[in-house]
C-alpha cells in the first residue's frame, strides 16, 4: 500500500530545488531513501525513530514531512527536519530561502 497520493504535483518549483540541495547534502544523517515515483522520500523519523517518515511533495510545490506512526504523527517543514541534524545547515537553509526570495 502506498501512503503517497498518486497525483503528481509541479517539482519546478525554485523551493524544492532549494530543499532538494540541502536534503541532499544531509542524505546520509538522514538516511533518505528515494522514492522516485513521485520525488519524495522515506526516512526514519527524526523525532520517533519510527521508519514510517516521509518527505513527500505538498500543495506549494515544496517538500513536507510527515511520520505515519501512531502516536507521533509529526508533521514538518524541511527546515525543521534539517534543524534535528544540524542547526547550522538549518540556518544556511534559512538564510539561502531569504536570499532567493522564496517564500
Ligand atoms: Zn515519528
Amino acid at each position: 500500500m502506498s501512503l503517497f497520493k498518486t497525483e503528481v504535483r509541479d517539482t519546478s518549483t525554485p523551493l524544492f530545488r532549494l530543499e532538494q540541495e540541502y536534503l541532499n547534502t544531509a542524505k546520509q544523517d538522514l538516511h533518505l531513501q528515494s522514492n522516485d515515483n513521485n520525488k519524495g522520500y522515506q526516512l526514519p523519523c527524526p523525532w520517533c525513530g519510527s521508519s514510517r517518515g516521509f518527505l513527500f511533495v505538498g500543495r506549494h510545490g515544496g517538500l513536507i514531512f510527515k511520520c505515519h506512526a501512531a502516536g507521533c504523527e509529526t508533521v514538518a517543514s524541511v527546515s525543521r527536519v534539517l534543524g534535528s541534524v544540524s542547526r547550522k545547515l538549518q540556518n544556511e537553509f534559512n538564510e539561502e530561502k531569504v536570499a532567493r526570495r522564496i517564500k
